[in-house]
């Protein structure tokens, strides 16, 4: 028997071993390595005690010939999408497993849940999958799922710790988790054997605990086929048929597999690891990388029972319980990556690298110090996938209609899995998720990116290294940098710019006066026996962003806000999604499309909606109306019919290019949409002298009379603005890029332009009142909960998407609304705030930050009535506000119009 403080030793005395050579899959009776015994939880209930796999035997079931869908998996996502599926009503669903039920990663879990975690959508989701398996599928099934409710623990080493935890305490509650903060003394009482004398304090939550992968997955199944769906195990999937249909859309057809085929229109991959093997049997790229991931089981430990489990984020190590002993496993700066992942691999284990873990044991015996003189029982470590921002890949596959994903669940496949088996049922049943699945969605990564090796890899890697650091509101990658740069990149570079990261593209975010601040070659952390970057510009000022209080550089931004208010900004937008949706049907497609008229006469730009069927806002977005043309031009394709361009945010373009397509496909509308974003340069100038700066610069007249608001001309000038300013936007070809740009700062020096990022579009547009699409305004906000009614063409008697739903909503009532709360006392606010009205918590802030010109915190949230009435506007107006910052509640007024320029002078050019 192996004492964790001896493998310590043993690590540190021993040579080290290669860390991606020497590592051979190992069945769970295979060569001891420094933990003595190998045994495993779970194998007395799913581990096949005779060895070899049972596939040959064949498939425990006939296949039947047709199935509405099937679902490739049987593990964790596999087991719970068909649950929900069969809970949704669809008939004689099918699962299809290689081999056993849960025999790939899900055996083999830890099987923590938490329920707090930085993300309002995934609160919802954690609180279903708890829902399942503590409460319906023991109703329905009678059996016990092994869902043990022992507690969680978070620990804080230090005051940003426990300031992250104080702000997953207001987020919770919004939802009705319970959660308390805990002094080290009080942390003490509960878990005795603790070591609390370098706690700053910790974060208890009584309900969190513990899923049985065995249990739960065989409840599951249980269920679904007590509601007609069908487990198939000891049936490989080896190929997916795909058939194109009558206008060039590739569709599923059927499954196939060693046994025979089964046609169906839809098929999920929930095949985990494996699910970039299946992807490839469908020409779908599936961005994941398989990582080994450990955790060791102690020895009995005297004392332990029934205490809660824990996660010391800043050790990077848990504790989990496990009968009287602990699990304790973690997330090291250099996880293996499982290079080739092998189909033979079922109930399987790796040896676990003791070279890799012992980071960990330090931690851990801090935290317990009985843990020193422990043994270790057995060791695990297993197959895990992760992705490149640490989020699932879900939805609809964008190469191939009718294939799914729900696969890249970055250890959390347990806990997430409930709420995402619902979301994809509901995917697949109604065309949409219930919730904002935004980002989990497969299709919110750019195409350019999801087959690139080292962007997936490097990513992957850092989110992995990174899964307990504390989640800031301003933090960027240091890995996958520099994919995708405009034609002034290195010109803004070189005038201090600051540059964020989205979708691949480097953006501005913002200006430093201290120099320039290039983004380095990703260094792994040192992992690897990459050498790592000592001191560099760019990591210093995101060290600096390392806060839950403004920012050294919040004066900085402050310069840019205010200098666009009160002279001019400019704005490198270059990034921005620019798609032209031109031919025959494109008027009737556009009228279906967007929530507003768009088919003005041409030289009009409108600011419009798009919704799904359920009149949720599946993007913001501005549309001109083009003048026919059969010429093509560096601006515009050569069309026939109708002709529409159309500008979105760049982080979001991928997604709004699909929902565009898929509404095409579905209607059958006779139209192209053609991506011109990389053929075309964005730059923003916005600000009372605008005028006079682009008056030297365009041959135009910018007079009001001349170019009124919401229209464009040829250069593509579009007088619009993001930020509530007198402005226009210049969509000029890549090449012009520089010129144009370096003409308008030539103009504009006398002007006081200014450079400005993305920072000070974030704190402008909000202080002006101005939506952003995935903060503020989502999928499962509708226009008019969001005050976005004047964007819907609702008493015009044409049909739009999401129309019939929008009318009920109107006529039953508004359930929620969105709000405006200023805050007097200068405290900063980032989003996930609880909002208190009347002493009850009525909603959580979507979206905050500082604006510089009413000098005040501004907020963002929807708010309910607690008594289930709609939200009337009364309503809004008549309560006491404040709105709950870590835990300490700050007075806030409810404001129905934006605070700032309330009557729209400034972008109508009235000072
Ligand atoms: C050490 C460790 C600890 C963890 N701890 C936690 C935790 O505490 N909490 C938590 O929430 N998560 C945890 N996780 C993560 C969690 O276990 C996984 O995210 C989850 O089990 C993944 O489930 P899955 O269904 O996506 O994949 P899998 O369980 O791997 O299921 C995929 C299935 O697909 C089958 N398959 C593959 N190819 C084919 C094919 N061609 N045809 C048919 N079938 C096929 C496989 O046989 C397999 O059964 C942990 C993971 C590890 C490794």
């Amino acid at each position: 028997m192996a004492s964790l403080s001896r493998a310590l030793r043993v690590a540190a005395t021993c040579p080290r071993r290669s860390r991606t050579r020497g590592l051979g899959l190992r069945a769970l009776t295979g060569q001891a390595g420094p933990a003595a015994e190998k045994s495993v939880p779970y194998r007395r209930t799913l581990k096949d005690p005779q060895g070899p796999s049972t596939v040959a035997r064949g498939p425990s079931q006939p296949l039947p010939s047709t199935a509405h869908v099937v679902v490739i998996g049987g593990g964790s996502l596999g087991c719970q999408t068909l649950y929900h599926l069969a809970k949704l009503g669809v008939s004689g669903a099918v699962l299809l497993e290689r081999e056993r039920l849960t025999s790939g990663t899900t055996w083999h879990t830890a099987g923590l849940l938490w329920q707090l975690r930085p993300s309002d959508v995934e609160v919802e989701l954690l609180a279903h999958t708890r829902r399942v398996v503590s409460h319906d599928l023991e109703e329905e099934t009678g059996l016990h799922t092994g869902w043990i409710q022992n507690g969680g623990l978070f620990i804080a080493s230090n005051r940003q710790r426990l300031d992250e935890y104080k702000r997953l305490m207001s987020l919770g509650k919004a939802y009705g988790v319970e959660s308390h903060v805990l002094s080290p003394a009080e942390t003490k009482a509960l878990y005795p054997l603790m070591n609390v004398d370098d706690l700053y304090g910790t974060l208890y939550v009584p309900h969190d605990g513990t899923m049985d992968p065995a249990g739960t997955c065989t409840a599951l199944t249980r269920a679904a086929a007590a509601r007609g769906a069908q487990v198939i195990e000891n049936c490989p999937v080896t190929g997916i048929r795909v058939r194109t249909d009558d206008f060039g859309v590739r569709r599923v057809a059927a499954v196939e597999t060693e046994h025979g085929s089964i046609q169906t229109p839809c098929v999920v991959n929930c095949a985990g690891v494996w699910a970039s093997a299946v992807g490839r049997m469908a020409g779908v790229k599936v961005p994941l990388v398989a990582m080994h991931h450990a955790y060791v089981v102690t020895e009995r430990i005297e004392g332990i029972q029934n205490m809660p489990n824990v996660r010391d984020h800043d050790a990077s190590v848990y504790l989990r319980l496990q009968g009287d002993a602990l699990s304790v496993g973690g997330y090291e700066t250099n996880p293996i990556f499982w290079e080739e992942v092998s189909d033979k691999f079922a109930f399987g284990l790796f040896d676990l690298d003791w070279d890799v873990f012992t980071q960990h044991i330090e931690g851990a015996i801090n935290r317990v110090p009985v843990l020193e003189k422990t043994g270790v029982k057995s060791t695990v470590c297993g197959p895990e996938s992760f992705t490149p921002d640490h989020k699932p890949l879900m939805g609809e596959a964008p190469e191939l209609r009718g294939f799914f994903l729900g696969c890249g669940f970055n250890s959390a496949g347990m806990m997430l899995g409930g709420g995402c088996g619902q979301e994809l049922a509901h995917w697949i049943v109604h065309g949409r998720p219930e919730k904002d699945m935004y980002s989990y969605d497969i299709r919110r990564f750019h195409h350019l990116l999801t087959d690139h090796r080292r962007w997936i890899r490097e990513r992957s890697h850092e989110s992995y290294a990174k899964n307990y650091s504390v989640v800031f509101p301003h933090d960027e990658p240091l890995a996958g940098r520099n994919m995708r740069t405009d034609p002034l990149h290195e010109e803004l570079l070189a005038r201090g710019c600051f540059f964020q990261e989205r979708q691949g593209w480097e953006r501005p975010g913002w200006f430093t006066p201290k120099g320039t601040a290039p983004v380095l070659r990703y260094d792994y952390y040192g992992a690897y026996g990459n050498r790592m970057h000592e001191d560099h510009a760019y990591g210093r000022l995101l060290g600096d962003e390392y806060t839950f209080d403004f920012p050294p550089h919040h004066d900085v931004i402050k310069k840019e806000c205010l200098a666009c208010r009160g002279a001019a900004a400019v704005f490198n937008m270059s990034y921005f999604g620019k798609f032209y949706l031109v031919g025959l049907d494109a008027r009737k497609a556009a009228d279906w499309l967007f929530s507003a008229d768009v088919s003005r006469p041409p030289g009009s730009t409108v600011y419009t909606c798009m919704l799904n069927h359920r009149g949720g806002t599946e993007s913001d977005l501005t549309v001109s109306r083009l003048a026919p043309g059969p010429q093509a031009s560096a601006l515009t394709p050569a069309f026939e019919g109708d002709g529409y361009y159309l500008a979105v945010g760049g982080a979001v373009a991928q997604h709004n290019w699909s929902h565009i397509s898929t509404v095409l496909q579905d209607q059958k509308f006779r139209c192209q949409l053609i991506d011109s974003s990389e053929d075309l340069g964005l730059i923003s100038i916005q600000g009372p002298a605008s005028r006079a700066i682009l008056q030297e610069v365009l041959d135009a007249d910018l007079s009001n009379e001349a170019f009124p608001f919401s229209t464009h001309r040829l250069v593509r000038a579009m007088r619009l603005s993001f930020v509530g300013e007198l402005g226009w936007e210049l969509h000029v070809p890549k090449p012009a890029c520089v010129p144009v740009y370096r003409a308008v700062m030539a103009a504009g020096t006398k002007h006081g332009l200014v450079n400005a990022g993305y920072r000070a579009i974030d704190s402008l547009s909000i202080e002006k009142g101005y939506r952003h699409w995935h903060a503020d305004l989502r999928p499962d906000d509708s226009p008019l909960e969001a005050g976005l009614a004047f964007t819907c063409k609702l008493k015009s008697a044409v049909p739009f998407l999401g129309r019939e739903a929008l009318e009920k909503q109107r006529a039953e009532g508004l359930r929620r609304r969105l709000v405006c709360f200023t805050v007097d006392e200068k405290v900063p606010m980032f989003g996930l705030e609880a909002i208190w009205r009347n002493g009850q918590v009525v909603g959580h802030v979507r979206r905050a930050d500082f604006g510089f010109a009413v000098d005040k915190t501004l907020a963002y949230g929807y708010i309910r009535d607690p008594s289930g009435q709609s939200v009337s506007l009364d309503f809004v107006k008549s309560g006491d506000y404040a709105v709950e910052r870590m835990g300490v509640a700050h007075p806030a007024r409810a404001h129905l119009k934006s605070p700032f320029d309330p009557d729209n002078k400034r972008v109508k050019g009235i000072y």
